[in-house]
């Protein structure tokens, strides 16, 4: 069931959102070489919880860290630990907060100091699809002209299937999904005022398959290409749609 917020709802959710951003604005500092993946997600807890927030995916389905750190074929859902990041290596950061009872989400693929002109195109390219499929975020258009917009932006790269965006604000997942690639069966609503959803793009440079590691956490890209995640939560509205996650 997709749930339509109120405008105090929103409201609620524009300020977690912007706690969000504005995290992920400092923690990009925080990403250099020498730096551990533990690390990262200890300033995380700690930028959180000093802002008055709860780290959204902290426990979440039994997650251990409070975000998601993915390096290089890691595509999303990286366990922080020991892992050291080194020159070239890209690391994707998804981040969530609830803040009062309101959920964020948000992911961006960083460079670590200079890395190859195959990583910066792919996040470039990840980047770009994002912002083609908030587009298409619009009153009155489907679900899947997000989908298109972002499948078609993505080109020659692989679009990962296995894993989509979604509804978001009351809880960290609500319908409904909102899938990075076209397919014919599937559920295709309407985009309605008062939606919010959050549109993550996972892209990478070689097939689109992935796989899951032991931990039971991490999805790796199945032939070890880089992958790249970028996400926002916006809002719909009648006339417009906010990016909530953009300061
Ligand atoms: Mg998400």
């Amino acid at each position: 069931m997709i749930v339509i917020k109120s405008e105090a709802e929103i409201d609620g959710i524009r300020k977690s959102c912007r706690l969000l951003a504005r995290l992920m604005g400092e923690v990009e500092g925080e990403i250099r070489e020498g730096v551990t993946t533990k690390q990262l997600d200890q300033w995380v807890y700690r930028y959180i919880t000093g802002h008055g927030g709860r780290p959204a995916f902290l426990g979440y389905g039994g997650f251990p860290g409070s975000a998601c750190i993915s390096v290089n074929d890691e595509v999303i859902h990286g366990i922080p630990g020991n892992r050291v990041l080194r020159a070239g290596d890209i690391v994707s950061m998804d981040l969530g907060i609830n803040l009062n009872g309101f959920f964020s989400d948000m992911a961006r693929t960083f460079p670590v100091g200079t890395v190859s002109n195959e990583a910066k195109r792919l996040m470039d390219v990840t980047s770009e699809c994002l912002d083609e499929g908030i587009r298409q975020a619009v009153c009155g258009n489907r679900i899947k002209d997000i989908s298109a917009a972002v499948f078609s932006r993505a080109g020659k790269y692989g679009v990962v299937r296995d894993y989509c965006g979604h509804g978001v604000g009351l809880k960290l997942h609500e319908d409904p999904e909102v899938p990075n690639y076209c397919s014919l069966s599937g559920k295709n609503p309407r985009l309605k005022s008062g939606m919010v959803i959050a549109i993550e793009p996972m892209i990478n440079a070689g097939g689109w398959e992935v796989d899951v590691l032991d931990d039971g956490w991490t999805v790796v890209t199945r032939d070890g290409s880089l992958s790249a995640h970028f996400e926002d939560t916006v809002a719909v509205f009648p006339d417009r749609t906010e990016i909530l996650t953009r300061l």
